[in-house]
């Protein structure tokens, strides 16, 4: 079995410590490779290379380091099967899923190498007289991405080609469950004619995230994970100096209005929760429906969860794959445990499922209750598996009250045909990413990602001009050209201008 290497100052380099994880294929249950798990010294090297390349790929104009962005672009789209191959096979989820979530990767590099526009400052004339001010927005130095499992391309794309394009250099810890898909892009980047030490990864775990946090020369991180983990980096980078932008876990509700379409409601709550065996930070886990739509919607959501093929995310057919590992697939079956226990109606039940050839695997079935309460253990905790429950509520306003109050705002959605209801929940919704008749409304590459309160820690957004803000410093620069006769005297009082 193939063991996995760091990627450091342009070539695959060996773990200085000897502690390695098995990387298992979700649907056999088997381990089909080792990845290192880089200690403390292994980022300090990478840190270093990070450094040292630094002042070069600065120094780099915007232009070229565009033009490297579009090869790398290039590479992308001519190695897409080859990468959702690789997502599919250590994360499980079905190529067709693990194709678009390249694809949406891919979009991300399409921004970033739009630079030598993104990086343009403002200029205003006469801002005194004779005095003009301009800005600039420059690199902040060695810049680190922490990924999770569930998106092994997408999310490591969300960071390191918009830092790059922004002059930064990048040292990447992806998840030790998922490692190949950020090694693959390693090679494609300098294939692509990147310099050495712009781009490494250390794959690992708290050790290698710890040394990152704390490394003096690191000035930013970037984190997508779960939300105790997301705080525990914010905290950590932000007592060291870095600025973060650390984004966490996700509860995502749909609000089902009376009025709404319901076999395209009931076609997209499919997809939306159940899709990635919902194992997407945009997955919708809660339905609100509202008024009497109740019955009826659950009753379509049952007919269309029956219809669904569970099986490995390789083979032809297969609507949702397993999930990523046997531990996880033990807490989301105590979930399940605990809706049935604290009361919640079960309609139908993904446990025991077994799938032929594929005993080991760690599958769970689509899972739904109905007479969920706020109480419910399966109402306040992230389940992150094929699990969907559906809580009912008198009006818009009961709905409203309940999403507000739920500490997670990553995403939302709302189905109905009434432009006004779809207006009064777009404004007085507590939620970073909002969808109208659209169940997974994340956003293109061009505007920014990310959720509210327990969703997000930081003040900026990934991607967009969010992630060119979060990359760069902005120093503006006041300048003067005096005639001679326009020579004064200096005055101790604070200069003003106009
Ligand atoms: P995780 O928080 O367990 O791990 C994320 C990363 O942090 C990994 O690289 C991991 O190695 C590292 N890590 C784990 N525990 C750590 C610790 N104690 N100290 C330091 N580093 C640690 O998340 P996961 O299980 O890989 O991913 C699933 C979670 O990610 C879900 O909660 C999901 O909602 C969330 N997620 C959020 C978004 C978003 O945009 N908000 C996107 C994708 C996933």
């Amino acid at each position: 079995m193939d063991t996995l290497s760091l990627w450091i100052n342009g070539k695959h380099t060996a773990s200085l410590g000897g502690r390695t994880a098995e990387v298992n294929n979700p649907a056999t249950g088997k381990a089909i490779r080792h990845v290192p798990l880089a200690t403390s010294a292994d980022v300090n090297v990478a840190v270093e290379a990070a450094k040292a390349a630094f002042p070069g790929w600065r120094d780099t104009t915007p232009l070229r380091r565009s033009r490297i962005l579009n090869k790398f672009r290039e590479l992308l789209e001519l190695h897409r099967p080859e990468l959702a191959q690789l997502a599919s096979e250590e994360h499980g989820k079905t190529l067709e899923d693990a194709t678009g979530s390249v694809q949406r990767g891919i979009e991300v590099v399409e921004f970033a190498v739009g630079a030598p526009h993104l990086l343009k400052g403002e200029h205003a004339e006469n801002v005194g007289r004779g005095v003009d001010c301009h800005s600039m927005l420059q690199p902040v130095g060695v810049c680190a991405g922490i990924t999770p499992f569930n998106f092994p391309a997408m999310v490591p794309m969300w960071m390191f080609p918009i830092a790059i394009a922004c002059g930064n250099t990048f040292v990447l810890k992806p998840s030790e469950k998922v490692p190949s898909c950020s090694l693959r892009m390693a090679e494609l980047l300098k294939e692509a004619g990147l310099p050495d030490g712009v781009f490494n990864v250390v794959p690992g775990d708290k050790e290698a995230v710890d040394a990152l946090l704390i490394h003096p020369d690191v000035r930013a991180i970037s984190f997508v994970g779960s939300t105790p983990v997301a705080k525990y980096i914010y905290e950590t980078a932000a007592h060291h100096g870095k600025r973060v932008q650390a984004l966490g876990g996700a509860k995502n509700h749909a609000v089902v209005m009376p009025d709404a379409s319901l076999d395209f409601t009931a076609d997209a709550i499919m997809g939306a929760a159940y899709g990635s065996a919902g194992e997407r930070c945009m997955a919708i886990s809660t339905v609100v429906a509202v008024g009497d739509i109740a019955d009826t919607l659950v009753a379509r959501l049952k007919e269309k969860a029956d219809k669904l093929v569970v099986g490995p995310g390789d083979q032809k057919g297969v609507d949702m794959g397993p999930v990523i590992s046997s531990q996880h697939r033990d807490r989301i079956v105590g979930f399940i445990d605990s809706g049935v226990a604290e009361g919640a109606k079960l309609v139908k039940d993904g446990r025991g499922i077994v799938v032929p050839g594929y005993e080991d695997g760690y599958f769970v079935g689509p899972t739904l209750f109905d007479h969920v309460s706020t109480e419910m253990t399966i109402y306040r905790e992230e389940i992150f598996g094929p699990v969907l429950i559906v809580l009912r509520a008198e009006s818009m306003n009961d709905a409203i009250s309940l999403i507000n109050s739920n500490p997670y705002a990553n995403g939302t959605a709302i189905f109905t045909s009434s432009g006004a209801a779809a207006r009064r929940f777009q404004n007085e919704i507590e939620v970073g990413m909002v969808g109208i008749n659209v169940p997974i409304p994340v956003p293109m590459a061009f505007f920014s990602f990310g959720g509210w309160k327990a969703s997000l820690f930081g003040d900026l957004h990934m991607h967009g001009m969010e992630g060119v803000y979060f990359y760069t410093r902005t120093k503006a620069v006041t300048t003067r050209w005096p005639e001679q006769s326009d020579r004064k005297t200096s005055t101790l009082a604070m200069p003003t201008l106009g």
